[in-house]
């Protein structure tokens, strides 16, 4: 009967903890998974809000190595049709009385974490002197001086900036600044300036 040991079938069960490690694995290799989920934000297009073509439009060469954030320094707007209104006004003010071509960031955000597109992704914009050429600038609509933008808005546009890493208009490793790191400006505003690392991706 010593010979049941050589007969015993060898049942060895199924590694869960490693199947689940690699199938976690393939998950976060899957750019695809953090794409869907980076793209929650709701971005209104410029069809939407009413925006008037441009004059002339220029791409970026490459990914934006910069994401230079701004604040628009007019009253906050608190819902779509608010924005939308104070879109047309702004974009009007930048082509009628600044002579830009467009308005003049990329995208702004509303208080209601609601996105809008200016020039949007690959355009050159007309944000920051000298450093238009290889950023994307992002307005929050409002004076942040005192006040900090809302949660919705802040997690927007950090969701924002996670897409346009992932359909790469956005380096990677881009560099985050206020405005006024790069020049003479208050933009965007204490408050605002002092939460930036906020806008930075955690992982
Ligand atoms: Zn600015």
């Amino acid at each position: 009967m010593r010979n049941e040991e050589g007969v015993l079938p060898v049942t060895t069960p199924p590694d869960t903890g490693s199947l689940i490690r690699r199938l976690h694995g393939l998950l976060k290799s899957n750019a695809s998974v953090y794409r869907s989920m980076a793209q929650t934000v709701n971005i209104v297009s410029r069809q939407q809000w009413g925006a008037v073509p441009p004059k002339s439009r220029e791409t970026l060469k490459g990914p934006a190595q910069k994401v230079i954030i701004h604040h628009t320094d007019l009253p906050r707007c608190k819902d779509q049709s608010e924005c939308m209104k104070r879109l047309v006004s702004i974009q009007r003010g930048h082509m009628t009385d600044r002579g830009f071509d467009d308005i003049g960031y990329n995208f702004l955000a509303g208080e209601d974490g609601t996105v809008y597109e200016g020039r949007g992704w690959g355009v050159v914009g007309a944000h920051t002197k000298g450093n238009n050429h290889d950023s994307l600038g992002v307005a929050f609509m409002g004076n942040f001086q005192n006040d900090m933008p809302s949660t919705e808005a802040m997690s927007s546009v950090k969701q924002l900036l996670q897409t346009g890493v992932c359909d790469g208009f956005v380096c990677p490793k881009f560099a985050l600044f206020g405005h006024r790191d790069l020049g003479n400006t208050d933009c965007p505003g204490e408050k605002l300036y002092a939460a930036l690392s906020q806008l930075k991706c955690s992982t």
